[in-house]
């Protein structure tokens, strides 16, 4: 009997743990959509819930230190792609240290745990976050972990534990090309549960070949459950471009139910009491006297320390340099007259 009666407990556990993990805990439309996340997982009901609508009237510039991308130019050893009923989750090695992000409006480092994806039914709409109520047809989030924590459950449940790279895409005529593999092995997992593996996992810039200089900052949440807050959001202004067959690819994975997941953002929440942050960069600004003034110094020519490929990245940041150099130049010659 005692034989037996493990093998059903042990049934049941394993049950349990298969229904948290792929079972569907949450959905996008119906009995288990957003409006009733908050009946499982109280926290989704929070006060600085993410996504939101970014009004640039109400926007506050400031700013920040530069902004340091370890390890965003190093190739993964091995990547994989899993639908887990809600989106594509990407998952990759690294050699040895895996990228992190520090720096900006971050206090702490953090450190890469994956990627996933919001899109829309349509072009017009897609992203969480909306600029001036204007929706992008996708979203790309990087999380990340503070390093002084050892996993992203633990993390997700302390305050500053977990901040959230955000970028925009838009539709241009050309395939992108860092995109290439990544939207064929889309067609691999178009069924949940299943995983397809790279066979050139790309670097983390590869995918995000945009000037990562300027951004809007606030403080939110995990935009699925359990919604956990304090996450740091750091939206990048310049959007992706992918083509619009590219795009069509993520629209063709199906959920649990097996219609399509042509639909996995989360509706705006409201902005409460929060303010969102714009990274300044060099502005000039008239003082009343003929003179022109800077008024920010924080081009933010980002640092890398480069392992591998980052040239486009390297080439922007070095543009940065030239014009903030110019531009003190031309400043100090002011002051002289
Ligand atoms: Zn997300």
């Amino acid at each position: 009997m005692r034989p037996l009666i493990v093998a059903l407990l042990l049934t049941l556990i394993c049950f349990d743990d298969f229904k948290t993990t792929f079972a569907e805990d949450f959905a996008y439309n119906g009995e288990m959509g957003p409006e009733h996340w908050s009946e499982h997982f109280s926290m989704c009901s929070g006060k600085h819930q993410s996504p939101i609508n970014i009004d640039l009237v109400n926007v506050i510039s400031r700013t920040y230190q530069i902004m340091t991308f370890n390890n965003f130019g190093t190739k993964p050893v091995s990547g994989e792609m899993l639908n887990n009923g809600h989106t594509v989750v990407v998952h990759f090695e690294y050699p040895e240290n895996r990228p992190t992000v520090s720096g900006g409006p971050l206090d702490g480092k953090f450190v890469f745990e994956q990627l996933h994806f919001h899109w829309g039914d349509n072009d017009t709409i897609g992203s969480e976050d909306r600029i001036n109520n204007v929706s992008f047809p996708a979203e790309l989030h990087m999380v990340f972990r503070n390093d002084k924590y050892s996993t992203f459950a633990e993390a997700a449940a302390e305050s500053n534990g977990i901040t959230v790279l955000a970028y925009f895409y838009k539709i241009g005529e050309n395939d992108n090309e860092s995109y290439n593999e990544f939207t064929e092995l889309l067609e691999e997992i178009v069924t949940p549960d299943t995983k397809a593996k790279f066979q050139e996992p790309p670097t983390l810039f590869q995918l995000t070949e945009i000037s990562i200089t300027q951004y809007y900052t606030y403080t939110g949440s995990l935009t699925t459950p359990p919604c956990s807050e304090d996450v740091t959001w750091i939206d990048f202004k310049t959007p992706i471009t992918i083509s619009a067959k590219q795009m069509d690819r993520f629209r063709h994975l199906n959920t649990y139910d097996n219609t399509p997941m042509t639909h996995n953002f989360r509706p705006l929440q409201p902005l409460n009491d929060r303010t969102v942050f714009s990274s300044i960069e060099l502005t000039w600004e008239e003082d009343g006297n003929d003179n022109d003034i800077i008024k920010g110094r924080s081009a933010k020519p980002f640092v890398d320390i480069l392992y591998g490929g980052a040239v486009v990245t390297k080439t922007i940041d070095l543009s940065n340099m030239i014009v903030m150099l110019l531009l003190n130049l031309l400043a100090t010659t002011i002051s002289l007259n």
